[in-house]
């Protein structure tokens, strides 16, 4: 049930002066979302979803019309070197992704989301945080207290997760987040058992929702408003959703590419040439990506 939104080191997190607020519900950090009127290049690990069975047509369609109409699109890509958002899918590796921008921040060789569930809670939940999203249990006027010893507790007898990582994903209130209303229904929300909580809140497992409340809709289409209802997908056939498919520029990479994919492509380029005795072209040497 439990998902880690991966936070930068503190180190890292680069901010952002905070926008006037409306009144919505979700918990989005605002410091993190990608550019509007873009499409974010999103690449999934296609060896690893093979050895997962994980169905990749399901989840892009999942994702797809899982998502809202929004200004920004999501491109699944083939190349990883293009990607911005690379998903692997180890299934002991847990479900998480970094927050919104924060993906920009690794290198081509590493991942940015895992999901070892597609289910469409999760992969739609996983989603979210991608876009910038935060649990909505951080909400800063949460409307029950934890109880926090037992929560750390559980969490690190079920999960293996030190103190520090409980409070990050489920105890602390985020300082940052532009967030109004509590928004039980949303899917940024974690099951909470009745003993987690000082007094008798509680939100049950049957409770929880596989779509995206009108809180999470209304959060995200004000962050990245413009979008179509002919989906998120710039790659679409117009066909597919009953309109013309809108071209959208890519996201622009803001940051510089670190250098650990520089060596990467060097020793790949070097071991092809050697190989094949051929030139290898940096487009070649990219589509053998392991
Ligand atoms: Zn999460």
């Amino acid at each position: 049930m439990s998902c880690g939104a991966r936070p930068l080191k503190k180190s890292e997190v680069r901010r952002k002066g905070s926008r006037a607020l409306g009144r919505l519900a979700a918990v989005f950090d605002a410091s993190k979302n990608w550019q509007n009127r873009t499409a974010i290049p999103v690449w999934l690990h296609p060896e690893q979803a093979e050895k997962a069975r994980v169905d990749l047509g399901a989840l892009r369609e999942t994702v797809l019309f899982g998502l809202p109409p929004l200004g920004v699109a999501i491109a699944f890509v083939e190349d990883r070197a293009v990607a911005q958002v690379r998903v692997h899918f180890d299934p002991g590796g847990g479900n998480w992704s970094y927050v919104g921008r924060d993906a920009q921040t690794f290198s081509m060789l590493e991942p940015t989301m895992n999901l070892a569930n597609v289910d469409q809670r999760t992969v739609l939940h996983e989603f979210c945080h991608m876009l910038g999203m935060l649990h909505e249990q951080s909400h800063p006027d949460r409307p029950f207290e934890f109880n926090e010893e037992v929560v750390i507790d559980e969490m690190r007898a079920a999960y293996g997760w030190d103190e520090g990582k409980t409070r990050v994903n489920i105890l602390d209130k985020s300082p940052q987040a532009d967030a109004t209303a509590f928004d039980e229904d949303s899917i940024m929300l974690y099951a909470i058992p009745e003993r987690w909580t000082v007094g008798d809140y509680e939100v049950r497992p049957d409770e929880l929702g596989s779509a995206l409340s009108s809180g999470d809709v209304a959060q995200l289409q004000r962050w990245y408003p413009g979008g179509r209802a002919d989906g998120n997908d710039p790659g679409a056939k117009a066909d597919d959703r009953g309109g013309e498919r809108e071209q959208l520029p890519m996201h622009p990479r803001e940051k510089p590419v670190p250098p650990d994919a520089v060596l990467w492509y060097v020793s790949v380029g070097v071991l092809g040439a050697l190989t094949l005795g051929l030139l290898v072209t940096s487009v070649f040497a990219r589509r053998r990506a392991v």
